[in-house]
């Protein structure tokens, strides 16, 4: 059996073609487009996935490669166009947590983080209207 996709050369695959690969983005790489695409810098993606801001670029390069992107609004785009990202879904508020929970999803930080301000709100809010 053949190893390789090149039968004529050990040289790398030609990058030629463009568009979606076969491989589908990970949930890690779907999550660093996603907090890129509302305008999270690298520094703070690394800190929202708990990684260092080295692995980030290497992560976006990954996206761009299986993107067929060419940079940063080029890969939202397409993602977009792919149904990988939604644009109008919210996040980091009580209607995004909702969202997550309502498709069977363990809610990303960012929602987390919102519902547990949602809550507090209410409970303020409660105790006011007790008093
Ligand atoms: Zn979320």
């Amino acid at each position: 059996m053949q190893v390789g996709p090149s039968p004529s050369g050990d040289g790398p695959v030609p990058s030629s073609r463009r568009g979606p690969s076969d491989r589908p983005l990970t949930e890690r790489q779907v999550d660093a487009l996603d907090r890129a695409s509302r305008g999270q810098t690298h520094k703070q993606i690394a800190r929202g996935l708990g990684i260092d801001v080295k692995s980030v670029g290497k992560l976006m390069t990954e996206v761009f490669r299986k993107l067929g992107a060419q940079n940063m609004p080029h890969a939202v785009w397409l993602a977009c166009g792919a149904g990988i990202l939604q644009p109008g879904r919210r996040h980091g508020d009580h209607a995004g947590f909702a969202a997550h929970r309502y498709r069977g999803e363990e809610p990303c930080d960012a929602c987390w983080e919102g519902e547990r301000a949602y809550r507090r709100e209410r409970r303020a809010a409660r105790k006011t209207n007790a008093a």
